[in-house]
């Protein structure tokens, strides 16, 4: 490895088989715009085996460099070689930021890099800007249940580490025009780095359910009555093109399943068009979809937060109100 110094901000490539995953597109969008506030360089670190025929992709969504580190040993994400490999680079190369994706691998990648190169880490992050005065990066996550954000700095180390929730940012569309560097490094790892042996990857056999990357969501809350509610939202959904989600309260009354499920402890979506019917709009619900284009709310109590949020809202009942609009959608 060399010893070029570049103070930039880094975006850590999650991959599963060399297919780059969507949050670590919706990162480099992120930091895009935190590279040019700091007048700095956006870097794509992607690690793991065959893998840099994404290198490329990475460039054409907004990143200046991608450092490509490619060994048989990280073939498949285990902690010790990727944590190794990642902190010698930091170590090295001493970025200002670093940015990952709050999903299982980034949760257990990055508290263990921010340990190892002594600096701090704001897990769980929904909104990043740089304060114009310190130029400190301000990360800004839901605490205390969600009851309120907080938002963190980390002044006096660097780089200032953040994890971030799949589905907040926006990634940047492909642009083939941009050029960028690609710089391959071959690690120093030997088997002793890694204490774990992987026997078998099981794959999940069910196609997971992808709510983030719909582009019209129509939600249910507790103000559908029962599960059976649940039959009038398919019909929307499927007239709207769209996918059906709801409220944590739906999910733990088992009408739906726990992967539709949006909010704080839910997924984090931003559709083009997402329906609140019968939903209240506590906060930790609201936290999960109000970042979304056009948010129209249908519920019959006229004081429900939900309309606080909403850009159109409907006051009724949810089982007169959609009908109706079904009816009006077939008979255009
Ligand atoms: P309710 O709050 O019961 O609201 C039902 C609404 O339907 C009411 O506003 C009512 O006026 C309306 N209504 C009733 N009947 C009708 C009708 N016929 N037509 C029209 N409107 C009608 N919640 C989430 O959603 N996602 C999360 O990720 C999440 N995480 C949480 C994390 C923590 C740590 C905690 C403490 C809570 C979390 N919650 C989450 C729960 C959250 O606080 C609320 O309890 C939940 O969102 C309420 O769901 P709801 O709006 O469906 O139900």
């Amino acid at each position: 490895m060399n010893n070029l110094i570049n103070k930039g901000v880094w975006v850590f490539i999650e991959q599963r088989e060399g297919e780059v995953q969507k949050v670590s597109l919706e990162l480099l969008g992120k930091g895009r715009q935190l590279a040019d506030q700091l007048s700095t360089k956006l870097t794509a670190l992607l690690m793991g085996e065959n893998v840099a025929q994404a290198a490329q992709e990475l460039i054409y969504r907004g990143a200046d460099e991608v450092i490509v580190v490619e060994d048989s040993l990280l073939n498949v994400y285990i902690t010790e070689p990727y944590t190794k490999v990642m902190s010698c680079l930091i170590e090295e190369r001493r970025p200002e930021i670093i940015l990952i994706g709050a999903t299982a691998i980034g949760r257990d990648l990055a508290p263990r890099v921010s340990a190892r190169v002594h600096t701090g880490l704001t897990a769980d992050c929904t909104s990043l800007e740089i304060e114009d005065e310190t130029q400190n990066l301000l990360m800004t996550r839901p605490a205390f249940g969600g009851n309120i954000m907080a938002t963190i700095i980390c002044p006096d180390f660097r780089p200032q580490m953040s994890t971030v929730r799949p589905g907040v940012m926006v990634e940047l569309d492909i642009d083939t025009t941009r050029k960028g560097e690609i710089i391959n490094i071959k690690p120093s790892l030997v088997k002793e780095d890694i204490n774990v042996e992987i026997l078998e990857i099981v794959k999940e056999k069910k196609q997971k359910v992808k709510i983030e990357e719909a582009n019209v969501l129509i939600s249910g809350g507790r103000g559908l009555g029962k599960i059976d509610g649940f039959e009038i939202l398919n019909q929307l959904a499927s007239e709207l093109g769209g996918m059906v989600s709801g409220s944590r309260a739906v999910v733990d009354a088992g009408w739906i399943d726990r992967d539709y499920q949006v909010g704080q402890t839910g997924k984090t979506v931003r559709p083009n068009l997402y329906f609140a019917c019968g939903i209240s709009g506590a906060i930790q619900h609201v936290a999960g979809m109000e970042e979304s284009e056009l948010i129209i709310a249908i519920n019959k109590n006229t004081e429900a937060p939900i309309f606080e949020v909403a850009d159109v809202g409907i006051v009724g009942d949810v089982h007169k109100v959609i009908p109706a609009l079904i009816e009006e959608l077939k008979s255009l």
